[in-house]
């Protein structure tokens, strides 16, 4: 029978996109069928609040999307995308008027840590001097033959450990101590367990390396910008289309899908062999997030004024609050003082909200699954730290992890990674393989952030799978 395309990608994530983008950059013909109204994914805006205030329903801070090696190889800039650089990457509010912050520069960093000054560059200056040769081996799958052994091993010898006992034996002040608690605990793990220091290392080098920005406008123009290079490749988009088995999938050489090992299952598991469809069944959800946007009369009124020029704030306060909070959601206690990750991208892009008005962004860790509302805890927390915010309050919007995967069946149990990070599922995602995207049917892929390298916006899990579709349909 004759193939409609070459390739079809099912979902319109960042990962799809850069699948899709990947095969038609080699001349073939590709379809992308999205199931929702719009393209984009994790990174989707819309007006959540009120009209005129543009929020990011997903993602906003994008320093993988500009650290990515395959999305800096596309003319994103030409497609409409502008990125935005905040005064400061991040800031993470203490006692009193006291912040800590992430600058660019790590002696700018360092400076403000006082007798942790040295032990923060040394942690630091390894990564960010090599970052550009360490990225290609983190955004790949971790089994493979490392280009930089020396490199590698050295990054390895810090990131292996818990996020915990690295703050304890590394860093004697609060601010260094919080600093790096926050960035650890994007891991989603409790910090206290293995490798929850990576991600600390990996968001703490990229700060530094190539800065954590905003998409002016908003993150829908990523995936504007990725359909608008697509489409100038001749690929086509359809939305509205949710692909519910492989067989409703129009015919193509290669099919790749942007979805997550359990939906792979309802989609083609009458087609898998029991081994293979055991390995999927086993893979693991990590804890979800309740997301909440505001509609600002006023930017926000911190006490620290670092705060006021971050594009990101960590909202949680010492390094013990972060640790605790962490801990009890892994142990399936919505956190009483919740780790809030907050954005303000109205300070740095005025497109985005009426004049003078601004938007807020932010969300915390909760138990997988959870549908408590953190409404009044999140906003406990802002206000602690910016006595006053209530009272900015416009609207607000929030989503709880049902909501968010009704929105997106990729977001299982509100899990914004597509499965959890720990050490196991690092390395074997969703599979122990040398090419964890290829599938047991032929010429059927699975490209989502449930394959290496995982979470993000970076369409490096795309990038690859459109490589391994390529060795082996498109010789
Ligand atoms: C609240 C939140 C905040 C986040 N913040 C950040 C951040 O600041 N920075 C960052 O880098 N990352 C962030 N992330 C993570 C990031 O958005 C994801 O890791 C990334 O979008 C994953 O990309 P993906 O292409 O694998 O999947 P997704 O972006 O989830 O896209 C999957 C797409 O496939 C579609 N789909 C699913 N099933 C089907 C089907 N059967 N048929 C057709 N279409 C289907 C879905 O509708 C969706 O559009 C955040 C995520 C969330 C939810």
């Amino acid at each position: 029978m004759a193939h409609a395309y070459d390739a079809v990608v099912v979902g319109s994530g960042p990962n799809g996109l850069a699948a899709a983008v990947r095969l038609a950059q080699e001349k073939l013909s590709v379809l992308v069928l999205e199931a929702a109204k719009t393209i984009g994914g994790g990174v989707r805006s819309a007006e959540l609040t009120l009209p005129g205030f543009t929020h990011d329903v997903c993602s906003a801070i994008h320093p993988l999307a500009l650290g990515s090696p395959f999305f800096r190889q596309l003319p994103l800039e030409k497609h409409g995308l502008r990125w935005i650089h905040p005064d400061f990457p991040l800031a993470h509010p203490l006692s009193g008027a006291q912040a800590a912050v992430l600058h660019r520069s790590i002696e700018t960093t360092a400076g403000e840590f006082g007798q942790d000054a040295e032990a923060y560059k040394k942690l630091f200056s390894h990564l960010v001097r090599n970052w550009d040769d360490l990225a290609v081996e983190f955004l790949q799958p971790m089994l493979h033959w490392p280009r930089h052994p020396w490199l590698l091993g050295r990054f390895g010898l810090k990131a292996l450990h818990s996020s915990s006992s690295l703050i304890q034996s590394r860093f004697r002040s609060e601010p260094a101590r919080a600093l790096f608690a926050g960035l650890a605990a994007h891991s989603f793990l409790p910090l206290e367990q293995r490798p929850s220091a990576a991600f600390g290392l990996v968001l703490g080098g990229l700060g530094h390396s190539v800065g954590w920005p905003l998409p002016k406008g908003g993150s829908q123009y990523i995936a504007e910008a990725l359909a608008s290079v697509l489409r100038s490749l001749g690929g086509e988009i359809k939305t509205g289309i949710r692909v519910e088995h492989l067989d409703e999938a129009p015919l193509a050489r290669a099919t790749l899908f942007d979805v997550t090992p359990r939906q792979f299952l309802r989609i083609a598991g009458d087609r898998l062999p029991s081994s293979y469809r055991d390995r999927l069944q086993k893979f693991r959800y990590g804890p979800g997030v309740f997301k909440m946007d505001f509609a600002l009369s006023s930017p926000i009124p911190w006490k620290a004024e670092a705060c006021a020029r971050a594009g990101t704030v960590h909202v949680c306060g010492a390094w013990e609050e972060v640790a605790l909070s962490e801990r009890q959601v892994f142990e399936g206690k919505p956190p009483d003082r919740p780790f809030v990750l907050l954005a303000q991208p109205t300070l740095f892009d005025t497109t985005r909200a009426p004049a003078g008005k601004h938007i807020a962004w932010a969300y915390c860790h909760v138990p997988h699954g959870s549908t408590f509302d953190m409404t009044v805890r999140i906003e406990g927390q802002i206000e602690r730290f910016a006595p006053g915010f209530r009272d900015c309050i416009l609207a607000r919007h929030s989503l709880d992890t049902a909501e968010m995967e009704q929105r997106n069946a990729n977001l299982v149990g509100g899990d914004i990674n597509g499965g959890l990070a720990d050490l196991r599922q690092l390395i074997a995602r969703p599979v122990l393989s040398l090419t964890p995207y290829r599938t047991p049917i032929p010429g059927v892929y699975l490209c989502s952030s449930s394959t290496p390298p995982g979470g993000g916006v970076h369409g490096m899990c795309g990038f690859h799978a459109a490589q391994a579709a390529l060795k082996d349909v498109f010789v």
